[in-house]
C-alpha cells in the first residue's frame, strides 16, 4: 500500500487511502454481522432447511437472497436456511425461488439423469412450496428481493 501510494500523483493518494479505508470498514461491518445473520436466519427456521426440512443446524447456512456484495442487507427478511446441498444449488442459480415460494429447478438439470443426489434432492424439488418458512410473517424473505432474484436465475436457465 505505501509503496503504491508513493507512485500515484500528488494529490491522489488521500482519495486512496479513504476508499481504502471504507472497504476494510465494510469488511470489518460485514464480518461482524455475519454470525448474527446466520444465528437469527436458523433460529427463525426452526433450524430446518427451507426447502428440504432438514434438521441439522450443522448442515445449515443462512444464504443471502440479495448478495451481500450486491448491498443485500444482513436481515432475516434477506435470508434464507438452506443446508448444504441446497445452498449451493441455491446459489449458482441451478434452484431459484420464485416470489410466491416455490422452488424451480432449472431445466437442463431436470433433464439430466445421474444419481440418487440429482433426482430426490435436487429435482424432486421442482414445483414444490418452500416447505419451512419462519412462523412469524414479518420474518419471511421478502417478495420483491425474491422477485429479483428469480430474474436472475431465470436469465441463467
Ligand atoms: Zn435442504
Amino acid at each position: 500500500m505505501e509503496e503504491g501510494q508513493r507512485a500515484l500523483p500528488a494529490g491522489s493518494s488521500g482519495e486512496v487511502v479513504d476508499i481504502a479505508r471504507r472497504y476494510n470498514e465494510r469488511i470489518v461491518r460485514t464480518r461482524h454481522h455475519q454470525p448474527l445473520f446466520r444465528s437469527a436466519v436458523i433460529y427463525a427456521y426452526q433450524r430446518r432447511c427451507a426447502v428440504c426440512r432438514l434438521p441439522f443446524a450443522e448442515l445449515l447456512d443462512a444464504a443471502h437472497v440479495k448478495a451481500d456484495a450486491d448491498g443485500g442487507a444482513a436481515n432475516v427478511t434477506n435470508g434464507l436456511a438452506l443446508c448444504k446441498i441446497h445452498h449451493g444449488p441455491f446459489d449458482v442459480n441451478i434452484l431459484g425461488i420464485s416470489p410466491d415460494y416455490v422452488v424451480h429447478v432449472r431445466q437442463s438439470v431436470l433433464e439430466t439423469f445421474d444419481g440418487p443426489t440429482l433426482q430426490h434432492a435436487i429435482k424432486e424439488m421442482n414445483g414444490e412450496h418452500l416447505r419451512q418458512l419462519p412462523a412469524a410473517r414479518g420474518e419471511r424473505p421478502d417478495r420483491d428481493l425474491l422477485a429479483e432474484r428469480f430474474e436472475t436465475f431465470q436469465a441463467a436457465s
